[in-house]
């Protein structure tokens, strides 16, 4: 950016929104990108020209229409707790830092409306004094916005019961577009699909309107097993029981668990371990499905702690990954969709195939109404092609994966790419918004990038 564009901005939404400093501009390009060993070295030196912190819907506006006039790129930011460089600025340019846009608007029985950069652990508290929680939230709910969850998130805890991002839990958006003048759109229904999990590449959410339901007493447990089929197959059931009312149901193979340092001593060395939110009042049910796996119940934390100390949580989805990163950097991991009914014959496979150079982690969930166990495995990195071939094989059984080591959207499986084009195309004219996420096929682009 020159300096007349700066002070044009500067002039536009007031100079303390506005940073330019070295350190916070390179600190606010920066996601989690880092989990992965293939983006780390591709990602490191990426950053905006300038970090904008609009308050006002009116000053997301006018920064789009200055992005517009200029040829700016704009990339979106909630927290940055990404893992695939979703916000990372690849050509840069302004990075819309959206966490002041941060009001509650609206709590009834059914839903929340909230401005995009409400952070979800203060919305979850909110609700939870009111008698109603969140349906689903990812393992960083503390820090991630209710905006960065839905453009660039998936599941989380709740999706047991709930399903995930695609499943109605979304009902409405506010999405800005970037054109010369900015159009406010108001999207529901089946719209809807082109700005979930969109990494902000086809329009600007300020404003989201989400399910929500009723406070839950959640009690927390550790079930432990000598083996790890006991173990998945002890989650399996407890998933599928529909009298047991629940928000995570977690299978983790050992040594994964022996890296869990905070509640290390709280766990059986050697044994693979199940996490478990259940309702309180649903203890005998998990005795009795504990003993029919040969499982023993461990650690134990009350309903009346939730939320107040380390949660089990804390060890699930990808702060499973974060903990085995913090223990061994030279891990990684990948994001699989087994068979919902042939999973123990793949996990056979797998085990059979690569023993502990994979270790396994299971979050079930259930979509559209079926119980599917989604998996977070974690591997060792030794290069970009063994990664490449374990994924292959994986493919080659049956078992889907949403690549995690890149941060192009087709490649990484998640979401309605058709859907997204098409709004990109009417939305982001000038191919602004967050530049090489979403790839334009060439003959779509309607300007092109020699005009910024
Ligand atoms: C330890 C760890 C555990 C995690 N666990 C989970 C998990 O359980 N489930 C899960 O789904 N994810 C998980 N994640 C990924 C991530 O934390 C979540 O998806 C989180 O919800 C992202 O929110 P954020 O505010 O940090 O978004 P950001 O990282 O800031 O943004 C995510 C993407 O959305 C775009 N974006 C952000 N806000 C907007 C907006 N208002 N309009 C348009 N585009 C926008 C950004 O450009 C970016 O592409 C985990 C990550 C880590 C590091």
């Amino acid at each position: 950016m020159t300096d007349v564009w700066t002070k044009e901005l500067a002039d536009l939404v007031g100079e303390e929104r506005l940073l330019l400093g070295f350190d916070q501009v390179d600190k606010l390009s920066k996601d989690y990108y880092w989990y992965s060993p293939v983006l780390e070295p591709l990602l490191r030196d990426k950053r905006a020209d300038a970090i904008v912190i609009p308050e006002t819907e009116e000053q997301v506006a006018s920064v789009l229409s200055f992005a517009y006039h200029h040829g700016i790129p704009i990339t979106t930011r909630g927290s940055g707790t990404g893992n695939y460089g979703q916000a990372v600025p690849l050509e840069g340019g302004i990075v819309l830092d959206l966490s002041r846009l941060n009001a509650v608007q609206e709590v009834t029985e059914e839903y929340a409306r909230v401005q995009a950069g409400v952070r979800l652990g203060a919305l979850e508290k909110l609700l939870r004094m009111q008698g109603k929680e969140l349906r689903i939230y990812p393992s960083t709910f503390m820090k991630a916005t209710v905006g960065g969850f839905v453009c660039g998130g998936s599941g989380g805890i709740g999706s047991i019961t709930w399903g995930d991002l695609w499943d109605g839990n979304v009902l409405e958006a506010v999405v800005y577009t970037l054109e010369e003048t900015p159009r406010r759109l108001t999207i529901n229904g089946p719209e809807l699909a082109a700005y979930i999990h969109n990494y902000g590449t086809n329009g600007i959410l300020t404003e989201l309107k989400i399910p929500i339901s009723t406070k839950v007493s959640w009690g927390q447990t550790v079930v432990q097993f000598d083996d790890f089929e006991a173990a998945y197959r002890f989650s399996h059931a407890v998933a599928s029981d529909d009298s047991i009312r629940k928000r995570l149901v977690t299978s983790i193979e050992w040594p994964i668990p022996s890296f869990f340092k905070p509640i290390g001593k709280h766990l059986e060395p050697g044994a693979s371990a199940c996490l478990l939110e259940t309702e309180e009042g649903t203890e005998n049910a998990l005795a009795d499905h504990a003993a029919l796996f040969g499982g023993r119940i461990g650690y134990v934390i009350p309903s009346d702690q939730y939320h107040k100390t380390i949660g089990l949580s804390d060890f699930t989805w990808n702060h499973t990954t974060l903990w085995a990163l913090k223990t061994d950097p030279s891990l990684t991991y990948l994001q699989a969709g087994f068979h919902p009914v042939d999973f123990p014959r793949q996990i056979g496979q797998i085990k059979a195939e690569f023993g502990d150079e994979v270790l396994l982690h299971f979050e079930f969930m259930r979509s559209a109404g079926v119980i599917v166990p989604a998996a977070l495995p974690i591997l060792r990195y030794t290069t970009h092609e063994r990664l490449y071939e374990i994924i292959a094989f994986f493919r080659s059984i049956g078992v889907g994966i949403n690549d995690p080591h890149t941060w192009m959207l087709e490649m990484g499986g998640h979401g309605q790419i058709e859907a997204m084009l098409a709004a990109k195309r009417t939305n982001d004219p000038r191919s602004l918004l967050n530049p090489g996420k979403l790839q334009i096929p060439a003959a779509q682009e309607t300007i092109g990038s020699d005009e910024r």
